[in-house]
């Protein structure tokens, strides 16, 4: 009788390209998939609501590709190491495999995992598979992990060229699934009371299938504008790879791959997208040498700032009604789809951080919950950067005007007018600033601000003076 392995999945979840998966069916062993719902795992940094829904859909998407292969995916609830070791008993293995993954409490976790697994005699194997490179990987001249982005995308070019993609195991592979785990209505990840995700399945395709699919979608119909259009939210020019990179259904090495054998591509435009998939690197490598960041500035001095807290602001930011458009605009995206474009999250990140002045970890845990793509390093970091505490971080000083940015960015307003439509009838002049429209303009458009759109909860100069004024604190602390 062939060996039985367990393989554990965790955010890898995908059947090509993934080393560990790999090396678990080698040498004709049969491996029993399973995935461990584990409550407390992640502390406080338990996926949000807007993840949990990714995740079942996903769960569900590898349960049906295990299925096409014979087996199926063992969904169990529990501890994660008693879990483990209770099937292992009862499927009689000796062996574990698994990705390694790099959040703090993940690393936590899979310590744990090994060292008690290894007490009761099962071996854990763990693969990296998550990044191009590894965290340790890539050092300065002086062995110090890089804080600053451009040297240390530099220093992953020079390294050897990522390994070619692995082929998904063959279905002979993996062993037919005896035992029962839990059906999919008691996995408890979906909204109920309400469901705010009606609508999701239309936007969103989780799994490995939605991945590859998005991946070649957008080098089709965007690679060759995206250093250009990427930053234009209306024009759907960037690759929407973010959640399907946070729940390892793609593996970053075979974007890359894609990327480059792709020989029509505009090579600026590859070279420019094979950067933000650095940024994912580099925001990986910060968290895993700095595991305190998803709570601390990364700049110490950050700690002195002088944050208001005024929760009615919180809640005008979190609903889209502050009065800025292109603020509202995006945090309406984000309610009604999980999903934010990348400029907008910078402007409504600046917006709570330096108009409100409230402290980047609220901004940081509303994202964390609503977010299909909510990812501890690259969630962490996009909020220190903006708030200009992080490493590498844009100046504080740097505060962006709401009006300037939507004119810029969205120039004949369609973005504005999809999501905030009760100011579509304006002209683009005043779309995004309806309090500068003449009132004649506005009775005329049949928009009472204040009643059928709120008036500016903050005035930008006011606001901006404030910021400056509590940035020097900072600064001379
Ligand atoms: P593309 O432009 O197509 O980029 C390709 C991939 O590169 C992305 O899928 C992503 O994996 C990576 N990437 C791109 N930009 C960045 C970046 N600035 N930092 C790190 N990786 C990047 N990204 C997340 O994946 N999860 C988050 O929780 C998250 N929170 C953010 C919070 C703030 C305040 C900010 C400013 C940015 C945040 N980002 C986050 C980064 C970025 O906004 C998203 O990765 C990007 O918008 C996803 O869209 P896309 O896949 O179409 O990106």
């Amino acid at each position: 009788m062939k060996e039985t392995v367990i393989y554990w999945f965790r955010n890898d979840l995908r059947l090509t390209d993934l080393p560990a998966l790999a090396a678990a069916g080698a040498g004709g062993r049969q491996i029993l998939p399973c995935f461990v719902l584990d409550d407390d795992a992640a502390g406080d940094w338990a996926p949000g609501g807007a993840s949990r829904w990714w995740l079942h859909h996903s769960l569900r998407q590898l349960d049906t590709s295990l299925r096409e292969l014979g087996s199926e995916l063992l969904v169990l609830r529990g501890a994660t190491a008693h879990t483990l070791i209770e099937l292992a008993a009862q499927v009689d293995a000796g062996l574990v495999y698994c990705s390694e993954a790099y959040e703090p409490w993940a690393r936590l976790q899979q310590r744990r995992v090994h060292d008690t697994l290894w007490a009761a005699g099962i071996e854990v194997h763990m693969e990296p598979g998550a990044l191009l490179h590894h965290p340790e990987a890539v050092r300065t001249g002086a062995g110090e992990p890089y804080k600053v982005f451009t040297p240390f995308w530099r220093a992953c070019r020079q390294q050897p060229e990522p390994a070619a993609c692995l082929p998904a195991p063959k279905a002979k592979a993996f062993a037919a699934v005896e035992i029962s785990g839990l059906p999919e209505s008691q996995w408890d990840l979906l909204p109920t009371r309400p469901n705010w995700a009606v609508g999701w399945e239309a936007i969103w395709q989780p799994g490995e299938t939605g991945a590859a699919q998005a991946l070649q979608n957008f080098i089709a119909r965007a690679l060759d504008d995206y250093s250009e259009g990427r930053d234009f939210p209306a024009a759907n020019k960037t690759s929407r790879l973010s959640p399907h990179l946070h729940f390892g259904e793609i593996s970053p090495r075979q974007v890359w791959h894609a990327i480059r054998q792709d020989g029509n591509a505009d090579p600026k435009a590859a070279e420019k997208f094979l950067a933000e998939v650095g940024w994912r690197e580099f925001c990986y490598q910060l968290l895993y040498h700095n595991p305190e960041i998803p709570e601390k500035p990364f700049k110490d001095t950050f700690g002195e700032m002088p944050w208001l807290a005024d929760e009615q602001h919180l809640k005008a930011w979190q609903r889209g009604q502050t009065g800025y458009p292109i603020v509202d605009a995006g945090m309406r995206e984000l309610w009604q789809t999980g999903f934010m474009h990348n400029r907008v999250r910078m402007i409504v990140a600046s917006f709570l951080t330096k108009h409100l002045l409230l402290p980047w970890q609220w901004g940081e845990r509303w994202f964390w919950d609503t977010l299909v793509d909510a990812d501890l390093a690259n969630n962490s970091c996009g909020w220190q950067w903006v708030a200009g505490c992080g490493a590498d971080a844009a100046p504080y000083f740097r505060i962006f005007n709401p009006v300037l940015q939507g004119k810029k960015f969205d120039p004949e307003g369609e973005y504005v007018r999809h999501w905030v439509p009760e100011i579509a009838g304006l002209p683009d002049r005043y779309l995004h600033a309806p309090w500068e429209a003449p009132p004649s303009l506005l009775e005329e458009t049949e928009i009472t601000l204040g009643d059928d759109y709120p008036s500016p909860i903050v005035d930008h100069k006011t606001a901006r003076e404030s910021a400056l004024e509590a940035y020097r604190i900072v600064k001379g602390a």
